[in-house]
């Protein structure tokens, strides 16, 4: 018997290869199949007699095969299957390529339903590579849905008619294969108990089982935008409920009160090479209150791309060292780790500060003194502290220089500020003296590991546990209210100006015929002296990071296009040594053009770059383009971002030039879900934020509820005990919003 549990090799003709391809895509289970959603659907509802089919509309069309045949053509070796098929009102040309078996599945007579958009042929009417079935097969899971609530609207086709579910894929999976795979077991979300207590959900959405059932297969627009929506609430509802629960545990922590040391920072910020704009101000100031608090602060700093935010964090640090206590900061990539390890090296030059650098390409380290602030590694294996003020002598000079390697405990245990990735949480590390734990883009990362960083530096006292202050930043642009519905737990500060005189990035959506005079424009930057980056998209799901896409790209820029310039290439793969080597190489401005994955779409710093190139452009947010383009404009040169698209389709052109004339990184994530429209399951690409994959940033009466129902829930019984299945799926749930 089978169930949501078993193995996904149960189902009969899914065998070893099959069951290969679906574990890219994460299916292992049952359970599995039935929670990978469609993204969107192709929207067939209109099956049309063939006189009234207009050229590229979509349409489902139901006939006779009159005539069905294969063969190869005789120039491109291609296998091509035509059939000509006829309803009462007229006919047209079916066209399939180098799949020689549908002429196999069919003989003339049989009736066929097919789906696609219709194009003109030599005057009359075809379909290129249509969807098809046997018109009038039975498949048992639509049956099961029409068992269910017999209505208008139901049928019996998969593939052809009604709203169509369409699936990411990668590998040899096709979408047919995995719509059938699920029809086969669609059944079973039956079975799926419902871990929303009935006390949060009311009456108003529907059951999880029928949500899982109308997501894949909606009998109507209706119907998924009701399954989409029960399932975007039970996304909100965890996110409260966890933000709630954390609150609860805050008020039983107790923190180290930090003392201003006014005169110290008003002297490091004078030393600046730029005055703090008001906003940053605010925002220290916001921060350094808390600070002094016996509670633990819990804030949120968000601030568009380029606002400062890392000067904001550095003020922070250096109270808390100047307290006599160690700071904590932790990013996403270790380009972004190792950038910040520099930037603090040179802000907190001349004291007496120690600064740690932990990533797991760094667990062994070089105790080493830097004279200039330049910090030296000591092989592939090394983690690094600098301005250790201790390698210098009583008078000044420099001792004898003595590489040691040590781990990363050392590191931790010897440095007042550390900075790291992941890292800092994977190992079983544990800090001693922290009084301040960052987390920089904090979308970047799970609700578990912020929970673990700080789980890290908390130490059981006798009635209540002591925890560090926290700080998190992220650039994703959010308004405060809906910040602190989505974050409750959080104070939130927010950075809402930029440094003065940042040009605007001139931006521009560039037709292929101008490619060729984009290139021209760029060798002429990089003359000059400026630097570029190219993105590339990541193609191919199963290339999870993209190397694939970047390679191409790079070979072609570097052999073809740029031979005259040093191109650089920069992606995910590489190993850390040639991923610093490439990060030199372009901050020192030795690399004219870095071809990219979007590896540099957080956090990276360098001025000198003035041209951002995006190919693929639309296979991005408008949110996180916006992000890309913060990568320049940071310099006094003007810069510019030019976007590249393969697609012609209007709708797409129309979003991308939304970014030539809007630079407000939050109105462009909400264009972005407006242009895109409704019709979509998931929204906007929400990279920001890893816990939602269906409900939308802009949700906002459904945010409202989902809080609701989670104040309830905590009313009712805050440990969770009455209702296990919630407490379970609290846990699997904080797995499972790791990123990456
Ligand atoms: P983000 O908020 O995106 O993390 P950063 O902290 O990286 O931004 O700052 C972007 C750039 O702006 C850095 O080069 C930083 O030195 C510079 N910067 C920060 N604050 C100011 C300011 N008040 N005036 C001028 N430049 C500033
Ligand atoms: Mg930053």
């Amino acid at each position: 018997m089978l169930d949501a549990g078993s193995g996904i090799s149960n189902l009969s003709g899914v065998g070893e290869a099959a069951a290969r391809e679906l574990k890219k895509i994460g299916v292992e289970k049952i359970r599995d199949l039935l929670f990978y959603f469609p993204f969107r659907y192709d929207d067939f509802s209109r099956t049309v007699p063939i006189a009234d089919l207009k050229i590229g509309e979509n349409a489902n069309i139901i006939g006779q095969i009159e005539l069905i045949n294969a063969r190869r053509s005789p120039r491109r070796r291609a296998h091509i299957t035509e059939a000509l098929i006829r309803d009462k009102t007229g006919s047209l040309r079916a066209v399939w390529f180098n799949q020689p078996f549908i002429a196999r599945q069919f003989s003339a007579g049989d009736t066929i339903s097919i789906a696609g958009k219709a194009s003109e042929d030599y005057g009359g009417m075809a379909m290129l590579s249509p969807f098809y079935e046997k018109a009038g097969a039975v498949i048992h899971s639509r049956d099961k849905i029409a068992e269910k609530k017999p209505s208008e609207g139901t049928h019996p086709y998969f593939h052809t008619r009604g709203l169509v579910p369409v699936y990411h894929l990668s590998g040899k999976l096709n979408q047919k294969r995995l719509r059938s795979l699920i029809g086969r077991v669609i059944y079973l979300a039956e079975k799926i108990p419902d871990w929303v207590p009935p006390e949060a959900r009311g009456k108003k959405y529907l059951s999880l089982p029928e949500a899982i059932r109308l997501i894949h297969f909606p009998r109507n627009q209706k119907d998924a935008a009701s399954a989409k929506k029960r399932l975007a609430f039970q996304e909100l509802f965890l996110v409260q409920l966890r933000s709630q629960m954390a609150r609860r545990e805050m008020d039983l922590s107790l923190s180290h009160r930090l003392k201003f040391y006014e005169k110290e920072t008003r002297e490091f910020v004078f030393g600046l090479p730029f005055r703090l704009t008001d906003a940053q101000k605010k925002a220290a100031w916001e921060i350094l209150r808390d600070l002094e608090k016996e509670r633990p602060m819990a804030r949120l700093l968000t601030g568009d791309v380029g606002s400062g935010k890392t000067i904001v964090a550095a003020i922070a640090i250096l109270n808390a060292v100047l307290n006599g206590k160690q700071a904590v900061i932790m990013a996403p990539t270790e380009i972004l780790a190792k950038q910040h390890f520099e930037t603090f090296g040179k802000l907190f030059s001349g004291m007496d500060i120690k600064i740690g650098l932990v990533t797991s390409s760094e667990k062994k380290m070089n105790y080493e003194s830097p004279a200039r602030n330049e910090p030296r590694e000591c092989g592939v294996h090394c983690g690094r502290i600098i301005n250790n003020a201790a390698d210098f002598d009583k008078t000044g000079g420099r001792k004898k220089k003595k590489p040691i390697t040590h781990d990363s405990l050392f590191i931790i245990h010897n440095s007042q500020v550390i900075v790291g990735t992941h890292a800092l949480i994977q190992e079983n590390l544990h800090f001693n003296n922290l009084a301040l734990a960052i987390i920089d883009e904090q979308h970047r990362f799970g609700v578990e590991q912020r929970k673990t960083l700080i789980e890290k530096a908390t130490a059981m006292g006798i009635e209540k546990k002591f925890a560090p202050h926290f700080l998190s930043m992220t650039a994703t642009p959010i308004p405060r209210s809906l910040a602190l519905a989505l974050y409750g737990e959080l104070d939130v500060s927010i950075i809402n100006e930029m440094p003065k005189g940042r040009k605007k990035v001139l931006t521009r959506v560039i037709p292929e015929e101008k490619r060729e005079a984009a290139y021209e424009f760029i060798r002429k930057k990089a003359k000059e002296g400026r630097q570029v980056f190219v993105i590339c998209p990541l193609i191919d799901p199963s290339d999870k990071l993209g190397v694939k896409s970047v390679k191409e790209e790079f070979e072609k820029l570097n052999q073809l296009v740029f031979p005259d310039l040093k191109v650089g290439l920069l992606h995910g793969r590489l190993k850390p040594r040639e991923k610093d080597k490439v990060m030199e190489g372009f901050s020192s401005g030795k690399i004219k053009v870095l071809v990219s994955t979007s590896v540099v779409e957080v956090g990276i710093d360098i001025p000198n770059a003035t041209v951002m190139m995006i190919e693929g452009a639309d296979r991005f947010g408008l949110a996180q383009i916006h992000q890309f383009r913060g990568r320049v404009g940071r310099g006094r040169e003007e810069s510019f971002c030019f976007l590249f698209t393969d697609s012609a389709a209007e709708k797409t052109l129309a979003r991308l030039k939304a970014v030539e004339t809007e630079s407000d990184g939050f109105k462009l994530a909400r264009m972005d879900l407006e242009l895109r429209g409704p019709g979509e399951v998931y929204g906007i690409a929400q990279k920001g934020f890893p816990e939602l994959k269906i409900a939308s940033l802009f949700d906002y009466e459904l945010t409202r509820e989902a809080k609701a129902a989670a104040e309830k829930i905590m009313r009712i019984d805050p440990s969770l005990s009455r209702w296990p299945l919630l407490k379970r799926e609290i846990g699997e749930w904080e797995k499972s919003t790791h990123m990456e």
